[in-house]
């Protein structure tokens, strides 16, 4: 038995229904290319290799990657002992020949930089079922107003349909979380659904980093109120009242450098 480490975010799916709904979610078929991030002790990963012939899985613990390449290799599982971080998604989608289909119960502690790793790969990605804390699952799947949008629900929102599936309570794990999770579909647009360029996220990130500002104030280094104004936008707004259509808007009048 390999130990729960903390630095890597673990905590087991152990709950069978649970497990079971997850893998009823995505729904695996058997020619597609499935790539399980996080495998840990193969919670998951054993249904999804019933109804798939094969799957990838990335797995940055070494006890783990290597328990689980022990036990499930020969029944389809090919383990790459890897950051996911650093992974390469548009090699593995090439060398599958078709775009991924991509699940994790993931690391708590490096989501936001995970989900922004996988936009980075969009092009080879068909969707994702991904369990998290709840809170970031309902920041992804937030609407303008409400407390929860913010930079992620933005930054996603050109390219991402996401469903908030349902919620997962503390005990179907172990080690036991203090926190509550959540499991999303998120399916990627191969055309986004606005225009971005680099801009977007410029406007975004400064947007955000000065939450309780109001446009004006936050996006002073890029853009002055006038031209605000003429985007149609009240220069004295919260930037967490803007839909992602109004921030591409902004980001349109931004000057290129
Ligand atoms: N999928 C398993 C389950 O549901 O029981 C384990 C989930 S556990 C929350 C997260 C898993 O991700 C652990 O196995 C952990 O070692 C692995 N992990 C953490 N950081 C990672 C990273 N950067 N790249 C790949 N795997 C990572």
């Amino acid at each position: 038995m390999v130990f729960a480490r903390k630095r890597f975010g673990q905590n087991f799916l152990h709950d069978p229904q649970v497990i079971a709904h997850i893998v009823e979610a995505i729904d695996p078929q058997p020619d597609e290319a499935l790539v399980e991030i996080g495998p840990g002790r193969g919670a998951l990963t054993e249904p999804l290799l019933e109804r798939c012939a094969a799957l990838d899985a990335i797995e940055i613990d070494r006890d783990l990657a290597a328990e689980l390449r022990g036990r499930l290799a020969s029944r389809g599982l090919m383990l790459h002992e890897a950051d996911a971080l650093k992974f390469d998604f548009a090699a593995l989608a090439t060398s599958r020949g078709r775009r991924l289909r991509v699940i994790g119960n993931l690391p708590y502690n490096v989501s936001t930089p995970l989900l922004f790793h996988l936009l980075e790969a969009r092009a080879s990605i068909a969707d994702l079922h991904i369990m998290l804390q709840r809170e970031v699952i309902e920041r992804i799947c937030a609407s303008p107003g409400s407390g929860d949008y913010g930079r992620l629900t933005v930054m996603l929102a050109p390219w991402v349909i996401a469903e908030h599936l349902f919620d997962v309570g503390p005990g179907a794990f172990r080690p036991v979380p203090q926190v509550w999770s959540a499991v999303a579909r998120l399916r990627i647009r191969q055309t986004p659904e606005f225009a971005v360029d680099a801009r977007y996220a410029r406007v975004v990130s400064a947007a955000f980093s000065q939450r309780r500002k109001t446009l004006r104030n936050a996006l002073r280094s890029l853009l002055d109120a006038e031209k605000i104004v003429a985007c149609g936008i009240d220069p004295g707004a919260r930037p967490e009242t803007l839909s992602p259509t109004q921030f591409a808007a902004l980001a349109a009048v931004v000057e290129a450098n």
